[in-house]
């Protein structure tokens, strides 16, 4: 579903992402691993061009999408986005939030659109919030919200870019829980966190980013049971 060739990203001098070549599969939930700075968010952001490469390039469905010709706002409504700092639009309901991007794009009409939403919330176990605006919420509930959202658009992929680490521990799992049932439904998703345990759990493989290389990958088991390289032993030392 994304393929990666060759990507190399420079912010000035500093080589941030350095010759990585992915790719995620139709169903697959990856999960990104490593040390803070080490270039995961700007891998993931650099799947839906928020970050444009320095050089390489990035197919979805094998459309080149770092090619001229590409509409990458049509291409970015197939790819949703959750991140740390949920990025809610403060001035809008919630229910508002979730409908703004599917009718603004043309994918629905406000009715539909009201309808999926409600749909959605439901399954967050968050109807009652539809009308709120997001400042009355929890970090948990306004991450649900998020989560929500992308999920509006119908896309066909999922990133999450450490959705779990601005949130209070007793937050944490009920955002979790709805990752997890998304995994459960299929969803192809590519997720940075710190979660080991969810790592583990749901991931079907794992990368280890460290000084903008992909290190090593394999199963959770491979990587978190025989890690083979020093430097992600060493940083599962710190973080298990
Ligand atoms: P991680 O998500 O693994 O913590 P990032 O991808 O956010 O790492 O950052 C990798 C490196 O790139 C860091 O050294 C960071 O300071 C730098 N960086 C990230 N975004 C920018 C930017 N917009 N401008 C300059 N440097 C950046
Ligand atoms: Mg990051």
């Amino acid at each position: 579903m994304i393929r990666v060739e060759h990507l190399t990203k420079k912010f000035g001098d500093t080589l941030v992402l350095d010759d990585i070549s992915e790719h995620i599969d139709e169903g697959e939930k990856v999960v990104i691993i490593g040390p803070s700075g080490s270039g995961k968010s700007t891998f993931l952001r650099c799947l839906n061009l928020l970050e444009i490469p320095t050089s390489g390039r990035v197919w979805f469905n094998n459309q080149e999408i770092t090619s001229q010709n590409t509409d990458i706002n049509k291409i970015r409504c197939q790819m949703g986005m959750v991140f740390q700092h949920f990025n809610l639009f403060p001035n809008k309901t919630v229910k508002r939030n979730i409908t703004l991007a599917p009718v603004r794009t043309g994918l629905m009409t406000q009715e539909q659109a009201d309808q999926r939403a409600m749909e959605l919330l439901h399954r967050v176990g968050l109807e009652d919030k539809a009308d709120v605006y997001p400042a009355s919420l929890s970090g948990g509930q306004k991450q649900r919200i998020a989560i929500v959202r992308a999920m509006a658009m119908n896309p066909r992929v999922l990133l999450f870019d450490e959705p779990t680490s601005a949130l209070d521990p007793e937050m944490v799992g009920e955002v979790l829980e709805v990752m997890r049932e998304l995994a459960e439904d299929g969803m192809t998703m590519a997720i940075v966190t710190h979660e080991m345990g969810f790592a583990r759990e749901v991931g079907s493989r794992v990368l280890f980013i460290n000084e903008g290389k992909v290190q090593e990958e394999g199963t959770p088991e491979e990587i978190f049971s025989h890690p083979k390289n020093p430097r992600l032993q060493d940083f599962l030392s710190k973080v298990l």
